[in-house]
């Protein structure tokens, strides 16, 4: 295919949500990112695919890999790279997210990528930014990026996504990374199940096209890989869990459960680990099973590619309507 073909195939003006994205964009991304692994591994691993863009990065939540990740793929495509720090900047004053986007859309930023904890706040800023805005994550509601390194890393292990059966655990109710996982590999053509405790588990979520468990050993029974998710304790409003011991007693994952999904099962993680509440160590830490650092490494080349994809989809420099 040549590069405008190749262009003409990735539509996409922002990246806000797997929601909008066909299973064509998905396998383009994880293509790409497999170029960007290799690079990535090499000692030289700068280049000028971005080079003249400006990437501004607005996180309203904290964050390690995600921002890192965004920040590292920036620099090494050569983009002038910008990290907003919310705690000072005028948005404490009481400035709205709208007066926020247009302030910095009045900049001319190629890309912004924002996290925010509030979900839609992405897709709002969306509306009043002429680059590409790429969400790193809005409240409950998508991950894509995350979702999308899950699924190269899936790929990269299995060969394959489609008809693997994937079992995400834990607390789904304020799990973005289970929302975007969720869409992600169904479209992709997995089986997903979600096993998570009654009080954790969003209301209807199985008209998404997935089976919900209420016990882990059904729910890993036979799986081919096991994503465990973070207990939110920062979206909860309430008590949602009698006690975190319990939780890891019935939830967690540790080698008795790990026995009912297949012998060679991979364990997956978003990060930040919270070890003895959803996953003891002994499995997070079993190199021959767990990939949680892989989704890491593997996270900024398909930041990269995702970044690729949406500069190249972006007016040229110079249209007036353009940036
Ligand atoms: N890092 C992921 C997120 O931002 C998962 C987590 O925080 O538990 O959603």
């Amino acid at each position: 295919m040549n590069s405008i073909e190749e262009n003409l195939s990735f539509k996409h003006q922002h990246l806000l949500g797997i929601k909008e994205l066909s299973d064509k964009d998905v396998s383009k991304i994880l293509d790409l990112s497999e170029r960007y692994i290799e690079i990535n591994r090499e000692q030289q691993k700068k280049h000028d695919v971005l080079r003249g863009r400006t990437l501004i990065l607005l996180f309203f939540e904290n964050s390690t890999r995600t921002r890192t990740s965004f920040e590292l793929a920036g620099k090494r495509m050569g983009a002038d790279t910008i990290n907003i720090s919310v705690s000072s900047s005028a948005i404490k004053k009481g400035e709205t997210l709208i007066d926020t986007a247009m302030t910095l859309n009045a900049m001319h930023p190629d890309l912004l990528v924002m996290r925010h904890p509030n979900a839609g706040a992405v897709n709002l800023l969306s509306h009043h930014i002429q680059g590409a805005v790429l969400n790193a994550g809005d409240g409950a509601h998508e991950h894509p990026t995350q979702a999308l390194l899950d699924a190269l890393t899936i790929r990269r292990h299995k060969g394959k996504i489609k008809d693997l059966i994937i079992t995400i655990c834990g607390d789904v109710m304020h799990s973005r990374v289970a929302r975007s996982n969720l869409l992600l590999l169904k479209l992709m053509g997995a089986e997903v199940r979600l096993v998570s405790p009654p009080t954790l588990t969003p209301t209807g979520i199985e008209t998404l096209g997935t089976k919900v468990y209420h016990n882990m050993e059904d729910g890993l029974k036979d799986a081919d890989v096991i994503m465990m998710l973070r207990l939110q304790s920062e979206r909860m409003q309430g008590s949602f869990v009698p006690s975190t011991r319990e939780y890891f007693r019935f939830w967690g994952l540790d080698a008795n459960k790990l026995a009912s999904a297949k012998d060679d099962a991979m364990i997956m993680h978003p990060g930040p680990m919270n070890r003895g509440i959803e996953i003891d160590s002994e499995v997070a830490d079993d190199i021959t099973r767990s990939v949680i650092l892989e989704q890491v490494e593997f996270g900024v080349a398909v930041r990269q590619a995702c970044m690729e994809l949406l500069a190249s989809n972006l007016p040229p420099k110079g249209d007036k309507n353009g940036i």
